[in-house]
């Protein structure tokens, strides 16, 4: 094989990150914005030792699975990878992939017993834009793959069709008042990013601007007129971030106008959420998901559960009623001062929660004895640490919710803890982000 040199292949797969996956003169060739089941001209760009990356040159015949991408900015912008798959190509590639992980990377033959699903577009309540600056308007958008160059959307299909003239609004507002985007080489600027959440039950919106200083033009005249503008927006706030490196968010809010934080119904329950508050984008599967989990957990009245990792506390307050007592652990204070507040809101006087490390937590709450029936973990994609395993190990409830969001780790965690006394009883998979490469899934384990 050489650079640059064309070859034809037939797309066989799908990588963890969404390219496809076809092969020429015995080497494995990874090629973007193509479908399972096309057969391919292709272009090597990048040729490594044991595989290549190409480019699209021609589609030969297309996939049976191919669909009209639908959007304008697809492939340019890196949000959706999988837009010209049939949804149900796609839902099928990321249960095999997943599977496949589990065995390559844990050395576990599991088969999903389910593959949930809901709808492929508009089902993000969360979008944080990027912003920059074309001639003299602000523009935001999304990151091309792989880079720091925003493709400015408005219209994003992931997300619900009211964040996008809010989005107008707010940039034509900073291109008159002078905002500048800020340049993280420089230390320069100011707007870095719009974060806009919505509540889909409670048809609330808030609006978060992540900027380098506090000491934004115009911005309470701003936030009064998106209040008018759109009566769905409950509040205004600033989130000062003057960090150079890729942390979205940074520690100070101020909230300019109405609340600080956005309400949202799941699991028949009313969530607080500040904007430092993790909440899963797709409220609708996440439900699916966590219902899952109980359904593998089977909770008991008189059980102890502790959830680890735990946010603002949706999944053990949603399992409350069904327990005895939920202790609730997690690192971002704004998250469990929610997580409290949360419990109170729902009338539940049974679970406490901890702003800790789950690792030190865990550790902690093992020497001090306690003794959970269950346990539930829902690590960032990083998955957990041995020194967390160890303890919920040491802890021996006789189940374990594992929840991820990356199926690498998960297989990983699950196999430190398959060779330690505990037995994959349950597995699922759940498409919780559509049109891209990610999903989560869900597993049981007892001992
Ligand atoms: N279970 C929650 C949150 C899951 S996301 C839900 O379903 O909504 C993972 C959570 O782990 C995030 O809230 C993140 O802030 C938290 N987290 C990350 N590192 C952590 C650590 N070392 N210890 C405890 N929590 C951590």
């Amino acid at each position: 094989m050489e650079k640059n040199g064309r070859y034809i292949g037939v797309v066989t797969g799908l990588t963890h990150e969404g390219m496809g996956v076809t092969r020429a003169e015995g080497i494995a060739v990874f090629v973007p914005a193509v479908c399972v089941g096309d057969e391919i001209e292709f272009q090597v760009v990048k040729l490594l030792k044991n595989y290549a990356y190409g480019r699209l040159v021609r589609l030969i015949t297309p996939s049976k699975d191919r669909v009209a991408a639908e959007c304008p900015v697809f492939p340019k912008c890196g949000g959706c990878v999988t837009r010209t798959l049939s949804y149900e190509a796609e839902a099928a590639a990321k249960c095999k992939n997943t599977e496949e992980n589990f065995k390559k990377l844990g050395g576990l033959d599991l088969q999903a017993e389910e593959m949930l699903t809901h709808r492929p577009d508009r089902y993000r309540n969360k979008a944080i834009y990027p912003v920059a600056k074309e001639g003299e308007k602000l523009v935001a958008g999304f990151y091309a793959q792989r880079s720091h160059r925003v493709i400015p959307v408005s219209d994003c299909l992931l997300q619900p069709e009211n964040f996008a003239p809010l989005l107008e609004k707010i940039l034509a507002f900073g291109s008159q008042n002078g905002w500048k985007p800020f340049d993280r080489e420089t230390g320069k600027g100011d707007i870095r990013h719009i974060f806009i959440r919505a509540g889909f039950a409670t048809d609330q919106r808030l609006v978060t601007l992540i900027t380098a200083s506090l000491d934004l033009p115009g911005v309470e005249i701003l936030a009064k007129e998106l209040m008018n503008f759109d009566p769905g927006v409950v509040g205004v706030v600033l989130c000062e971030n003057r960090r150079k490196d890729n942390v979205l968010l940074g520690e100070k809010l101020v909230t300019v106008a109405g609340k600080g934080v956005l309400e949202d119904r799941l699991c028949g329950l009313t969530f607080s959420l500040s904007p430092r508050s993790f909440y899963q984008v797709n409220p609708v599967m996440a439900e699916k998901l966590y219902k899952k989990a109980k359904e593998f957990l089977v909770p008991k009245k008189e059980e102890l559960l502790l959830d680890l990792y735990c946010g603002a506390g949706t999944i053990g307050l949603s399992m409350a009623e069904d327990y005895g007592r939920v202790i609730g652990v997690e690192i971002i204070s704004e998250a469990i001062q929610n997580a409290k507040e949360n419990a109170a809101r729902n009338g539940i006087e049974n679970a406490e929660f901890f702003c800790m490390d789950a690792s030190v937590a865990a550790k902690r709450l093992e020497e001090s004895g306690l003794r959970p029936d269950a346990v539930v973990l829902d690590p960032p994609r990083k998955g957990c640490d041995t020194t967390c395993l160890d303890a919920v190990l040491a802890m021996a409830p006789q189940k374990i919710a594992m929840i991820s969001c990356n199926s690498a780790t998960a297989a990983r965690d699950a196999a430190y803890l398959s060779e330690r006394g505990y037995r994959i009883t349950r597995f699922a998979v759940a498409d919780l982000f559509p049109r891209t490469a990610h999903c989560e899934c869900v597993l049981c384990l007892e001992r």
